[in-house]
Parts: C-alpha cells; structure tokens; sequence
C-alpha cells in the first residue's frame, strides 16, 4: 500500500510543514536493481591499527570494483594493495567529498582506550554520507576475543552502530559485522549485502559470521542450480520471497493452502516456478514437501514464511486462537524441519530460514499467542544451529513494520505509529525481507549460521 505522507513529504509544501513542525522526514530508500554497481558511488575504508579484517574488506571492495578512499593511514594501503584494491587519496579536513558508504575495520581495538579510533574516523566525516548511504563496522566476534579487555572493547562496538543508525538520518543504514577468527574468507556475502541498496531496511543489525567452507558463486545468480520451498508464497512478503530467489537463480516451489491456488499459480507463472497447494500443519507436511522436489534434485532452501496472527488480549483469547497461531507460526516449522533433516530431505549446503517478527522479540499487547511463537522461532533458530551437519545453516529475519495487506488492516493510529517509529521513519515494503532471505540463502553464505536479522528500519520496538 501507498504512504502518502512519505509523498506528501517530498513535496515543496510538505517539506515547509515537516521542518517547522519537527515531523519525521522519511527518504525514498534506494532499491537493489541489476542495472546498478553493488556501491553507486565513493566508499571511504578505514581501520584501526594492526586489525585482521583488513585484507579480507578490501579483497571484496576490490570484487565489486569499488571507488574506494582512504585517509593518511599507510598501513591499510599497504593491506589492500595486496587485494589488489586501489584506494584514492582522501583529506580529512576535505569537506566537500560524498561517500556513498563508509567501512571501517574495528578489529584491532584492543581495549576501551583504543574505541577513540571510532571517533576519530567518523567524526570528521560524519556529515559527509549520502542519502540511502552505508555505515559498516567490522570487528572480531567478542566471544573469540584474545583478552577481555579486547572483548569489552569488541563489544562496545554494537552501542557505535546502533546510535549511528539512529543519528544520522537520511535512509542511512549501520550494521556491525562480527567475524570469528579464521572466518576471513567468509565475509564477502554479508558485506555485498550490508554495501548495497538489498539492506534498504536493514539497519542498526549485528551478523555474525563463522568460519566455513568457501564456496565460489556467481554473484549475478547465486542461487542458480538451487530449489527453495516458500511457504505462504501466494501474497506478501512470501511472493515478494519466491521472485527473489527465482531472480537470484533458484527454482521456486510456491507452497501456501489450498484456498490460495489461484494467487499460487500467479505467483508461479511470473516466476517460471512450481506450486505445492497444503496445509503446512497437516502431519505429512514435511513429506509432501520433500517429494514435491524430487524432479528438482531435492530442497537446497526451505524459507517458513507462512504465519497469521489472531490478535486477542490474553484474558479474552479464546483457546482455539492460541492453538492455530502456535500450531501455524511454530510447531509446523519444528515437525517439517524434524522431518526433512531425519529423512535426508535438505541437500548438503542446504540452508533453513524462518520468518520471526520483532513482536518475538519485544512482545506486543494483543499478541501473546503470536509474540511466544514468534520467540519460539528465534528458539529453533538458536538452538537447531550447533547441530546441524553437511553445510546445512538456519538462520532468520524478524520483520517489523512490513507494507502487507496484514499491516493495511490495523487501525490508522496504531499503523501510523508502527510506520514511522523507526529510524527510517517508514514501513519497510516485502521486497526488503525477501532480500535478506536472500542474504541466508545465498549459496555464499557458508558462513552465516544462527543469525537472527531484524528487517524493520531499526524499530524502537524492542530496540
Ligand atoms: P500474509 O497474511 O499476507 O501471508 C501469509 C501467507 O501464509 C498467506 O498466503 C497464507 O495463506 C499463508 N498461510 C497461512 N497459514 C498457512 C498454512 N497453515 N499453510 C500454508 N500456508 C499458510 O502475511 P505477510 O504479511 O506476508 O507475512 C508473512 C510472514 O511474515 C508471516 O510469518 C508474518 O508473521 C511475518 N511478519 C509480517 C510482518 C508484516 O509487517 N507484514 C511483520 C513481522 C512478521
């Protein structure tokens, strides 16, 4: 659906009256398209001294041919004349220099002393980012750390990102990136993703990643070869997923209930996919979905998106409600993960990503049906992730507030304030989840097991 005051916004009378009034200014976020460089425009790389993530930054800068600067610092020209990156000359005191996105390499942080080279990279340049621009830190996974005081320290680094999210406006996005040591190679999914316009929504996020198998991909179609399963695939976020992952090359099996047939075979015909018309809460939903992907070569992804809410206050819900939300939401989700990993239904690199929401994380009146099923999500996340074998990851996304027919139908206040309490002051739209669905399933993303990412525009839900 339109946000019209985001429309309103960008008009000559609509900036008068949200400037005097102190109103939130939403941006028109930039948007993945093909025709356009994973970067479009300058990325400015710094990095404190003797840090080990250097070399793998600038071997990805230097993969996506970016138009890259450094200041006056020798030994990161050093590290990334070895990948093969040529970093352009930058001044500090220059003022005039845009930077479509900044990375900043933390690892070497030792101590909290040593979180002032922080604030000596980005505050002289802290005004100098461009719209829908890029803030990314990396640092070594804190739980790795050599000493604790480097741990504190690598810690520290989440409250940066987060306040730089939320301070600096303009559809700019902050992630922190943790890399565990020897997980160097594993890093070039995950910072593609965080550089270009598919983390849109994605903002004030940790990912971590782990050391795993490299695995060469062609970054145009990374799924190519691949079968994925969608669930709840006819509408909403769960077609915005199908033509993602048909884009990025895989073939799309669109699952949703029978009821839904028609909007499922649409959705398949535009993406040259197939359907599979069940109940995932009937018994042999696991099975059904296993043979449906037989011809295919059997499941490589399987993305459970499907999910309702029955909103009720607790002392009002009626048994039934609490049943269907928990039996759809979550119990399906463990019962056809329980079958396809017994009955070797998910090929070798196979990856699982669930569809959690940031009611799960911070509870929400009216939804403790939804909220528990929504947690026990990020549960089977975080506790099916240490046991799964051959390459397989799982992984998920908590949307927030999502443009869907779902979020078309709360009442105007509360929509409202759901739109624009975030740092990007706007609904994300599906396309936003699909894309970092796409980051977890991407044949590249060895690496990324256990993660949940929030897609919400960095929420004060939960914050
Ligand atoms: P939606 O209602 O538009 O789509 C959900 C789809 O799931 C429907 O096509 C429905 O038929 C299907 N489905 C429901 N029960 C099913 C079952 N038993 N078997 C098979 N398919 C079934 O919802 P949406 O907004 O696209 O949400 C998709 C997912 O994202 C859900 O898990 C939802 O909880 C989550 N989410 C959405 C938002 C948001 O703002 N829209 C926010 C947070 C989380």
């Amino acid at each position: 659906m339109t946000d019209q005051y985001q429309a309103f916004a960008k008009s000559p009378i609509g900036k008068f009256v949200i400037k005097n009034l102190g109103l939130p200014a939403p941006t028109f976020l930039d948007r993945f398209d093909s025709a356009t460089p994973v970067v479009k425009g300058a990325v400015l790389v710094g990095a404190a001294p003797a840090g080990t993530l250097s070399g793998a930054i600038s071997q990805v800068l230097a993969n996506i041919h970016a138009n890259s600067y450094a200041g006056n610092n020798v030994e990161l020209q050093q590290v990334a004349a070895t990948q093969g990156l040529k970093l352009n000359a930058f001044n500090d005191g220059d003022r005039e220099s845009k930077f479509k996105a900044v990375v900043f390499d933390a690892s070497g942080i030792q101590n909290s002393e040593q979180l002032k080279e922080l604030y000596n990279f980005f505050n002289p340049v802290a005004r100098q980012i461009l719209a829908s621009g890029r803030v990314i830190v990396v640092g070594t996974t804190p739980e790795t750390a050599k000493t604790v005081k480097q741990a504190i320290a690598q810690r520290a680094l989440e409250g940066f990102v987060k306040s730089v999210g939320k301070e600096f406006k303009k559809g700019i996005a902050a992630q922190l990136v943790y890399v565990d040591e020897g997980a160097e190679a594993n890093l070039e999914s995950t910072l593609r993703f965080a550089l270009s316009p598919r983390s849109a929504y994605v903002s004030g996020q940790v990912i971590r990643v782990s050391k795993a198998d490299v695995i060469d991909v062609d970054w145009v179609k990374p799924l190519a070869g691949k079968t994925a399963v969608v669930t709840g695939a006819s509408r909403g976020i769960g077609e915005a997923i199908a033509h993602v992952l048909s884009r990025d090359g895989a073939h799309v099996i669109c699952l949703d209930v029978p009821q839904q047939q028609a909007d499922l075979d649409r959705v398949a015909s535009e993406i040259g996919g197939s359907t599979l018309a069940i109940d995932i809460t009937a018994a042999d939903a696991g099975q059904k979905i296993k043979e449906a992907a037989v011809a295919q070569g059997g499941v490589d992804i399987i993305v459970h998106n499907a999910g309702i809410t029955r909103d009720k206050t607790l002392a009002n819900m009626k048994p039934e409600l609490w049943d269907l939300v928990i039996n759809i939401n979550l119990s399906a989700i463990e019962r056809v993960n329980d079958y396809l990993l017994e009955h070797d239904g998910l090929n070798a690199n196979g990856r699982i990503i669930c569809v959690s929401s940031i009611s799960g994380i911070a509870g929400n009146l009216g939804q403790t049906n939804y909220a528990a099923s929504k947690a026990g999500v990020i549960g089977v996340v975080k506790f099916t992730a240490p046991i799964l074998k051959n390459g397989i990851t799982i992984n998920a996304v908590a949307p927030g507030f999502i443009e869907t027919q779902m979020t078309a139908a709360i009442p105007f206040a509360i929509r409202e304030a759901g739109r624009r309490m975030n740092s990007m002051s706007q609904g994300g739209l599906p396309v936003d989840v699909a894309e970092t669905i796409a980051l977890f399933a991407s044949t590249a993303s060895t690496g990324l097991n256990g993660n949940v990412v929030r897609v919400c525009g960095q929420s004060l839900l939960g914050a």
